[in-house]
């Protein structure tokens, strides 16, 4: 298995869990751009958002939602990225939504 997150489903590959079901793990991100950012990534493997099915994308949203309550983001306000091919920045091709929070965003992003 050559994908990164599919590694960190499996354990190989140790990260900070926030959060686990059946579908969706959501782990800190190793290079935090904001007090809080965290990944929330399908157990599922999908390149890209452009790959998989709605509910597979409303789980992420779900999980968002809820980890900005309990990570203390929903009353201040939080930004949600899905990063998505080479131009869009994305560096992992293992669909993944970035939850960033705790600091006030810039726009337009860069
Ligand atoms: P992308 O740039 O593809 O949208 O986001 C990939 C994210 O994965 C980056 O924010 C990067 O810091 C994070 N990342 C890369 N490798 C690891 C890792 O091994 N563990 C964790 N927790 N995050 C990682
Ligand atoms: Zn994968």
């Amino acid at each position: 298995m050559n994908c990164l997150f599919c590694r960190i489903i499996a354990g190989e590959i140790p990260s900070s869990k926030v959060y686990e079901d059946e579908y969706v793990l959501a782990f800190r991100d190793i290079d935090p751009q904001a007090p809080t950012h965290i990944l929330i990534i399908p157990k599922t493997h999908y390149d890209s958002v452009m790959d998989a099915p709605p509910e597979v994308v409303g789980r992420l949203t779900e999980t968002a939602k809820k980890l900005a309550v309990s990570e203390g983001l929903a009353e201040k306000g939080f930004r949600i990225v899905v990063n998505t091919g080479d131009e869009g920045g994305q560096s992992v091709k293992h669909l993944h939504m970035h939850l960033l929070g705790g600091r006030s965003m810039q726009w337009p992003p860069g």
